[in-house]
């Protein structure tokens, strides 16, 4: 059993934000070990101060859960069964869900729970890759077909996906069939994206951050790593100018076996700075 994420001692009838782990690699198609994502990022965790200088407040002033992880088994709709349990109590209890990955498969699941609970729910991915094949390698609920899954459960048009370049010509072909919008990289205005995608999806959003969108040169250790990424600090300035519609958050697809350590210490960052940016831009009563 990994150790807890940092300062989420509280218990979960106490805790405002939930982190949970889904140490799954099963149809990983470049290089396997993302199941060790989990717990090498909770590792990092312990790295960093509680105190969010950028945001000016202390973790340990926002009450967080660590639940553990879902027990990962090869059958891949028994996963997803277990990631909406949880997900869908966690957002029934009123409270944040934080997936860890694991692989990006995480990602329908919790979002199909988070639907039943917001049905006005958009999705934002921030990914190398398009993720809209419509199965891949004989796996329907594979990492690469995430995007295309989520888009059924709530429809493309409530979908962005954000530092993409990489996809097939079928997924290109399939994409613009279906009106799903997405922003490659290269772009030079990302607030006006932003201010876009804000503005053309009302409603609660949910974050899920693929750790390859980001440049090999900063997260290195990822299971299929793509050039021309994106920066850290792009990445943070989307959490932060999402933050105040934000239900729910993963980061998936850190890579330990392949990683310098680089890439988990930013998820972890980036996982500590989305739990403060949240607390801050949604704050509650009494609390936080
Ligand atoms: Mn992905
Ligand atoms: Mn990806």
């Amino acid at each position: 059993m990994p150790e807890f994420f940092a300062d989420a001692e509280a218990a979960f009838d106490d805790a405002r934000f939930v982190i949970w782990g889904y140490p799954f690699d099963g149809t990983a198609c470049f290089r396997k070990g993302t199941a060790d994502g989990p717990e090498a990022i909770r590792f990092h965790s312990h790295n960093f101060e509680s105190w969010l200088n950028e945001l000016g407040l202390d973790l340990r002033d926002i009450p967080a859960h660590d639940w553990g992880d879902v027990e990962a088994v090869a059958d891949q709709a028994a996963n997803n069964s277990a990631i909406e349990e949880i997900v869908g109590r966690i957002g029934a209890a009123g409270k944040f869900p934080v997936g860890l990955g694991g692989e990006h498969s995480l990602t329908p699941p919790a979002v199909a729970a988070l639907k039943r609970q917001f049905p006005e729910l958009g999705v934002v991915i921030l990914d190398a890759h398009l993720d809209y094949r419509d199965g891949y390698q004989g796996a329907k609920w594979s990492h690469a077909a995430t995007t295309r899954r989520v888009s059924e459960i709530v429809g493309p048009e409530r979908v962005r996906s954000l530092g993409i370049r990489s996809l097939s010509r079928e997924e290109l072909h399939t994409a613009r069939e279906d009106g799903l919008h997405y922003v490659e990289t290269g772009w030079t205005e990302l607030r006006e994206h932003l201010s876009d995608l804000v503005e053309a999806i009302d409603g609660p959003l949910y974050l899920s951050l693929d750790m390859d969108a980001i440049d090999p040169a900063f997260a290195p250790g990822v299971g299929t790593p793509e050039p021309f990424g994106m920066t850290p600090y792009e990445v943070l300035q989307v959490l932060n100018f999402l933050s105040d519609r934000l239900v729910g958050f993963d980061c998936v697809e850190t890579c330990p076996p392949a990683d310098n350590g680089n890439t988990a210490a930013l998820a972890a960052r980036l996982v500590r700075h989305t739990i403060g940016a949240v607390a801050k831009a949604q704050p509650r009563d009494g609390a936080d």
